[in-house]
This record gives C-alpha cells, sequence and structure tokens, in this order.
C-alpha cells in the first residue's frame, strides 16, 4: 500500500524518522560508551554491555494505541527495510538510516496453534512461533539482522572499511553469521568457530555453503567461546556471539512479535523459551519490558525459561529462592539432544540477573521461572508435536517438555494460553530423530526410544519380481507392467487396502 492511502493520523509515523541516542551500557557499573565503536565488554569493569536509547523516554510521548497502529499499518507498506525486525525501528535501531538495513527475509514468523488432540493432552491452548522460519531457519538471524545492519552502517559511513567477523558456536550462530556476511561480501569476511563434531551435518553444511573460514575447534561449545573472546580481544575481528549487544536488540523483535500477533493483549498470557547462552531470554525479557514501559501493551506475560538437566547452570542459580544467597556457578555439561543450548557457562548471565529482577519488579510478582526437563521428556515431546503437525526442533521439544514440568509444577493455570519457542527448523536436529528410530543413543545421553514414536522406511520388493527399474536402463513393456503391477499388490497388502469393486 502507498504512503498516501494510510489514516491520515498515522502518515507522521508510518515511515520512522531516524533519532534516538544510542549508547552502549556497563551492566555492572552503569558506564555508557559510545557506539562508534565495536565494543563487546566494558573498557573500565569488563563486564558485559546493552545498548541503550538515551532518547527512550520521547517514545512514550506517542501513545500506545497509535504505536499499535503504527505496527499494524507499517505491515502493509512494500519498504524491504521495514519488512522484517526493523518494522519496529524505533525500538531496535533509531539511529540506523533505512538504507544501512539488512533484510534477507527475517522475522514476522508464524505463530502455529496445536491441534486439539495436542492441547488436550498437554491440558492448555498453546501455540508455538516457528522461528525455524527464518532464512538460516533459527532465530539466530534476528541478532544477525540487526549486527550487520550496524556493521554495513559503519562500513558505509566509512567509520570502518573492512570487516572480518567471527563467532563460536553450537551451530546455529555461525549459519545465521555466515549468510549475512556473505550478503555483504567482499568488504565483510566471516570466519565460524565450531567445536568439533559437536554440530549437526546440516549446521555444519550452512556456513561452508556461504562462503565462511570455518574453523573446528576440540572440546565443547564453551571452550570455543573462549578461544573467541580471546581472539577478539586481542585482534581486531568484529564479535557476531549474543555477547554483542546489537544481536540482543535485534531478539528483541520476537517479543514484539508475539505482542503484536495476539492484538497486544498479552493478559493470561506465558511465553515458553530454551536457555542456553541466554542471549535469546534476555532479548525476549528486554523486549516485553520496553512495550509495556511505551504502554504498547499494559501486562507483561509470564515467562519460563527452560534447560536440560544435561546443561542446567541457570536453573540451579534460581533454585535458591533467597536472590541475595544466589550464586552463580557453571557446570561442566554432558551430550544433550538440545545441543543448540548445550552451555555450561552462558555469556549473558549477568544481563539475565538484572532483568529478571526487573521483570519481576514491574510485574509486581514472580513473571520469570526456570525449570528443568529431562533429555528422554525433550526427545518424547519433540516427536509428539511433530506428528502434529509441527516442525519443531529439539530445543522446541524442549520447550514443550518445559510447559509439562510447568504445568506439574502449578506455574501455568488452566486459563493460561502458552507460546512455546521453536527457535530452529526441525530438519536442523534430524540425526538426532535418526539415533531415537535406529535407537543408536550413545549411553550419555540417557534416552530410551518409545517403539510407539519410532519410524522407518520399508523397501518394497514383491518376492516374485524378476526385473526392477534402473536410471537410465528402459524395462521391457510387459517387464515393466509386470513391477507396477506386483508392487502395487505389495503395497496393498502392507497397507491392508480392500480392493475397489470396479462397475
Ligand atoms: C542458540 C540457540 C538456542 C539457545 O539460545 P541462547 O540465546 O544461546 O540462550 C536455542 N535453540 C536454538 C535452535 C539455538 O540455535
Ligand atoms: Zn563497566
Amino acid at each position: 500500500m502507498k504512503t498516501e492511502n494510510f489514516p491520515n493520523k498515522i502518515q507522521p509515523y508510518l515511515l520512522p524518522k531516524i533519532g534516538g541516542e544510542m549508547v552502549y551500557r556497563g551492566i555492572k557499573c552503569n558506564e555508557e560508551f559510545d557506539i562508534d565503536q565495536l565494543l563487546y565488554t566494558c573498557p573500565k569493569c569488563g563486564s558485559v554491555l546493552l545498548l541503550e536509547d538515551k532518547l527512550f523516554e520521547q517514545l512514550r510521548i506517542i501513545p500506545g494505541d497509535i504505536w499499535r497502529k503504527v505496527f499494524d499499518y507499517r505491515r502493509m507498506l512494500n519498504v524491504p527495510a521495514l519488512k522484517g525486525i526493523y518494522l519496529y525501528h524505533e525500538f531496535i535501531g533509531p539511529t540506523l538510516p533505512l538504507d544501512s538495513i539488512v533484510y534477507l527475509g527475517e522475522g514476522n514468523t508464524p505463530i502455529v496453534e496445536a491441534n486439539a488432540p495436542l492441547q488436550k493432552e498437554v491440558g492448555r491452548k498453546f501455540y508455538f512461533k516457528n522461528d525455524g522460519q527464518n532464512p538460516s531457519a533459527s532465530f539466530k538471524d534476528r541478532g544477525m539482522a540487526s549486527a550487520l545492519s550496524y556493521i554495513n552502517h559503519l562500513l558505509r559511513t566509512g567509520a570502518v572499511s573492512e570487516i572480518l567477523a567471527v563467532c563460536a558456536s553450537t551451530g546455529d550462530t555461525s549459519a545465521s553469521a555466515a549468510l549475512y556476511a556473505s550478503y555483504l561480501q567482499p568488504r565483510i569476511k566471516s570466519a565460524v568457530l565450531l567445536p568439533h563434531k559437536k554440530v549437526t551435518p546440516q549446521q555444519l553444511a550452512q556456513p561452508l555453503g556461504s562462503g565462511a573460514v570455518v574453523l573446528e575447534i576440540p572440546g565443547v561449545f564453551d571452550d570455543c567461546m573462549k578461544v573467541v573472546e580471546a581472539l577478539s580481544d586481542d585482534y581486531n575481528v568484529a564479535l557476531l556471539n549474543s555477547k554483542n549487544a546489537w544481536r540482543i536488540l535485534g531478539q528483541e523483535s520476537y517479543s514484539y512479535e508475539i505482542a503484536q500477533q495476539f492484538d497486544y493483549n498479552l493478559d493470561k498470557k506465558t511465553v515458553v523459551v530454551p536457555i542456553g547462552n541466554a542471549g535469546n531470554i534476555t532479548a525476549i525479557i528486554s523486549g516485553f519490558l520496553k512495550f509495556f514501559e511505551t504502554g504498547i501493551i499494559d501486562t507483561l506475560p509470564k515467562i519460563i525459561g527452560v534447560q536440560s538437566a544435561h546443561a542446567d547452570p541457570v536453573y540451579r542459580y534460581y533454585l535458591e529462592p533467597d536472590s541475595k544467597k544466589r550464586v552463580f556457578k557453571p557446570v561442566t555439561v554432558r551430550p544433550s539432544v538440545a545441543q543448540a543450548a548445550m552451555i555450561g557457562n552462558p555469556v549473558s548471565m549477568p544481563r539475565v540477573i538484572n532483568l529478571v529482577e526487573k521483570y519481576n519488579e514491574k510485574g509486581k510478582g514472580q513473571k520469570v521461572f526456570f525449570v528443568e526437563v529431562t533429555e528422554q521428556a525433550i526427545m518424547d515431546w519433540q516427536l509428539t508435536a511433530n506428528r502434529n503437525g509441527h516442525i519443531v526442533c529439539t530445543q522446541g521439544g524442549e520447550t514443550l517438555a518445559g510447559l509439562i514440568e510447568a504445568i506439574n509444577s502449578g506455574v501455568v493455570e488452566r486459563n493460561e494460553e502458552v507460546i512455546l519457542d521453536s527457535t530452529a527448523h526441525s530438519l536442523k536436529f534430524s540425526g538426532f530423530q535418526e539415533m531415537y528410530f535406529e535407537d543408536s543413543f550413545p549411553e550419555a545421553f540417557e534416552i530410551v526410544p518409545k517403539r510407539e514414536f519410532q519410524n522407518s522406511p520399508r523397501l518394497v520388493c514383491p518376492s516374485g519380481l524378476k526385473e526392477a527399474p534402473e536410471p537410465g536402463k528402459q524395462l521391457a513393456p510387459e517387464r515393466f507392467e509386470e513391477f507396477v503391477r506386483l508392487t502395487t499388490e505389495e503395497i496393498a497388502s502392507i497397507l491392508n487396502l480392500k480392493k475397489k469393486k470396479k462397475a
């Protein structure tokens, strides 16, 4: 739709005005730093940073109902820069001009309601928000669009001349980083560090296909992360992990979309999210807070963070009810099917601690909860979801298992509606499904496949068949007829089909 066709009241706000005053803010010391540099940790105290718009208060001048309409009408605009996460430009990157924005089709992912049998089994009305339907098939694209748009802006304004982007990854960060970097080549090149044999073949194929330099490092993700941190401390590289605060900013769009997709009414709503490096839950909390503070939503939804018992440092931290007595201890991870979240020392933990406290305060009571699930439950619920029309990854299965856990412990009441974050596409993690179906899980996973969920292909090979077709070789007509007839009969017998009565 063209600008002149929108209501007069909306027109002045339809295209975002470039404004705001963004700074990095140290999470411990509260010091601020200029955004004309790439910064990952506080130069004063070494803690992680968050980005802040010092003019955020000005967003409150526009009433909530106008903002709601602006976002709804913006969806009808055909401006590529505003099609993805920058639909919420004023909240995500107010200082970025539209022509610096990189849009590869990320964001605006569907919310799919579970069918009646699955809702009955679970006992709640719930939905998956399918972030696997992003361009690199995980939610990481939200943050990468933000980080790379910012870097693109630095390049365009001449603040930097060329960039080597690096990241450590459990698979999806590198897939996303390599994709966005390749769009901006040759001025941006990327190198990704992966824990050797700890990412799936599909995830490995992605940065290779995008032309990134792929470096495999012995150990698990936490070891990789230490190497990439040392690299970004000592060398001139752009770090694309969620330690980079621009990533967090872009991922806040997930919350804005949920608000919009429920017509900004989040009363009795609960959002469930898996936790790995804790960047995603940081962004989700922060996003809802910003919409709440500007009157765009008037209720903060409940948030439930889920961890596997094989990688559960955040869950353990919050086991202690007295906030003054809580001490964070990293854990040594064990093999997990929620491999993208298999992290023992989450980089965003200080951000989580800050934001959870603020969220509970603003929500006037406990609004953020943490649950733990078994590897078995993750697999069983992933397979159950996908046998009911979903495309959730193992981490998506983890959120459904987490919902069950939360229901059992009384955290989610009967009249609440739940949005589960399916963080990636099921196909990225099909190897775990294969191990389940073939009963080939190494013992350390502690998973015993259930017969009713297993599935495998059957080769149809009728006993009387003399010759079968092969590529490049044609069967004689009567042989081919025989092949079709025998194969059809065999299939009918397998499927127990009754022959149609012919008139
Ligand atoms: C990265 C990732 C996670 C974990 O998110 P964090 O921000 O690291 O907590 C979960 N699921 C998938 C599919 C991921 O790629
Ligand atoms: Zn500091």
